[in-house]
Formats: structure tokens, C-alpha cells, sequence
């Protein structure tokens, strides 16, 4: 009898166990994520959190406020020109590597205009379509 009850009272407090659990992983479901402040105390517009920031479709990363203060940043320390024509018109902010995506460096970062902006992108893909053809010849077993 007295078996029975511990027996008992076991099972309840597993199960309550299990709802708590439950309940908290509901709770965690439900929270909205949390909010980084939209304007700093400066005045200045708040950046977003880097997790944040690089849980974006690029897209839509260009559209941040992290990237439209960096972006600006780059362009008026290269005084405003293209850094491999010098042109002034169409600046684009070129990504030399996405490796601290969120928080870039001004080093990780190109002034380019649009033309050059293309030609860069442009050799890159080029650069990758041989490697892969590179790749396929060796990969491709002699006939004879
Ligand atoms: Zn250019
Ligand atoms: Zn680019």
C-alpha cells in the first residue's frame, strides 16, 4: 500500500515535471525576439545585434541600418571616388570578404563604381567557372 503510493506519487510529479517543460518551451516559442533599441541616446540610429544582422538575406542586410552607416563611412573615406577609376558617379561598397559580416572592417570593404563593381564580380565568377572546369578535367578518368 505504502509502495503503491510513492509509486504513485512518483508518476504525478513526472508528469508535472513534463507540463512545466512544456510550458516552458511554449512560453519560448511565443517570445518575440528581443528588441535592440531604434534609436541609441546619441541620436544616432542603434545597430542591429550581429546575430541578428547575419541571419539576413543579403538583401536584405543591405537595407539594415548597420549597413547604411558602414556604407556611408567607406564612401566618405574614399572620398567619394571609385577606388580603381576614381569616378564619382554610381558608387557601389564592394565586400572584399564576408568574413566579419555584421562587423566589417573598413578594410573588408571596396569603394567601386558600378562598371568596376561588375568587372570585379565579373572575374570572380570567371575565376570560379575555371576552377570548376579545373576541377572537372582532372576528375574525368582518360579514355583511350
Ligand atoms: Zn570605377
Ligand atoms: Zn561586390
Amino acid at each position: 500500500m505504502v509502495a503503491s503510493t510513492a509509486f504513485t506519487r512518483l508518476i504525478a510529479d513526472e508528469e508535472r515535471r513534463k507540463q512545466r517543460k512544456a510550458e516552458r518551451l511554449e512560453k519560448k516559442l511565443n517570445r518575440k525576439p528581443r528588441k535592440w533599441p531604434k534609436k541609441a541616446k546619441h541620436g544616432k540610429p542603434g545597430r542591429e545585434p550581429v546575430k541578428h544582422l547575419r541571419s539576413l538575406p543579403y538583401r536584405q542586410y543591405l537595407r539594415s541600418t548597420h549597413w547604411r552607416i558602414i556604407r556611408t563611412e567607406a564612401v566618405k573615406l574614399a572620398e567619394n571616388r571609385c577606388s580603381v577609376c576614381g569616378s564619382d558617379s554610381n558608387l557601389n561598397v564592394h565586400h572584399l570578404t564576408y568574413e566579419r559580416l555584421g562587423q566589417e572592417l573598413q578594410s573588408d570593404l571596396q569603394v567601386l563604381c558600378y562598371g568596376c563593381h561588375q568587372r570585379v564580380h565579373e572575374r570572380d565568377r570567371a575565376y570560379r567557372i575555371r576552377k570548376k572546369l579545373r576541377c572537372l578535367f582532372l576528375s574525368t578518368p582518360t579514355q583511350s
